[in-house]
């Protein structure tokens, strides 16, 4: 995909908090019109839409569970009639329950972690294949997708769920690359490492970055800020030449 970001449409999975309030707010300060998708908390996504549109970008707020097929169909029908054709998706929505072993884990936990971070992403990106591959008529795009640190490591004790959940995420990340590559379309991942956000909190861990800092080589958590600087550099001009790549944001490992 290239030409002025003006031109581009971004889809922010889970958009209303943490790194993808961060990925949604970069992107319309860069220029793309931004769809801020949410789940549960409306006013959370309508302040992020707001803050695009005082400071004069252009930002709709979607509710839907990318778990369910017709609220992603629905998410993009909306984001093309109000914005214009999809240009970019941020597969970004995904959740962790509580800290355990597998032991104890439920077959509807399991069930819930694969559904939302594993098919509800391989369904965006396909809607999103639908409007960018020149295959279709489209004119290319871009898709990032949040992989985690957690892949490389297991998780155990902790959430192995979850953590093979990412390792999903990061072979569709390189099958997906290749299989659009010549269609226009760019698939990378973003790794992020341990993010100052609300997901701690629905693990049971609020304090987990305080708690883990002293296993990281820089010896501090990351920003959602810095997640989205590494988002939209993979979505940008300015890495078009990289497809099937995922980038560790995780302060050292
Ligand atoms: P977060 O603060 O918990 O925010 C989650 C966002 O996803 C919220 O906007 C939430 O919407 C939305 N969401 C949850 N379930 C959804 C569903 N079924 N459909 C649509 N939206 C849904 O999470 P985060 O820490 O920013 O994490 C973002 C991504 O980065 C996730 O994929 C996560 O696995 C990954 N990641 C995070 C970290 C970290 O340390 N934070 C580390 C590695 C990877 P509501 O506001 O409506 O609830």
């Amino acid at each position: 995909m290239t030409g002025s970001s003006g031109d581009r449409v971004a889809i922010v999975t889970g958009g209303s908090r943490g790194i993808g309030r961060a990925c949604a707010l970069m992107a319309a300060s860069r220029g793309y019109k931004v769809c801020v998708n949410y789940i549960n908390n409306e006013d959370a996504a309508n302040k992020v839409v707001a803050e695009i549109c005082d400071a004069g970008g252009n930002a709709i707020a979607v509710k839907g569970d990318v778990a369910i097929e017709t609220d992603i169909i629905d998410m993009f029908a909306q984001t093309t009639s109000q914005l214009g054709p999809v240009t970019d998706l941020i597969n970004n929505a995904g959740i962790l329950d509580q800290e355990g072993r597998l032991d104890g884990f439920s077959a509807e936990r399991i069930a819930r972690i694969i559904a939302v971070n594993v098919t509800g992403s391989i369904l965006c990106a396909r809607e999103a294949v639908k409007a960018m591959s020149t295959r279709h008529g489209g004119k290319g795009g871009t898709i990032v997708n949040l992989s985690s640190v957690a892949a490389s490591m297991g998780a155990p004790g902790v959430y192995v769920d979850y953590a093979a959940s990412k390792g999903a995420i990061d072979t569709f990340t390189l099958g997906l690359a290749r299989e659009v590559a010549n269609e226009g379309i760019r698939v990378n991942g973003v790794r992020p490492g341990i993010i100052d956000t609300d997901i701690h909190g629905s693990g049971g861990s609020p304090d987990r970055v305080e708690a883990m800092k002293h296993v990281i080589p820089m010896q501090r958590g990351g920003s959602s800020m810095e997640v989205a600087e590494a988002v939209l550099w993979l979505m940008s001009d300015e890495a078009g030449y990289i497809t099937g790549t995922t980038i560790d944001v995780s302060g050292g490992r």
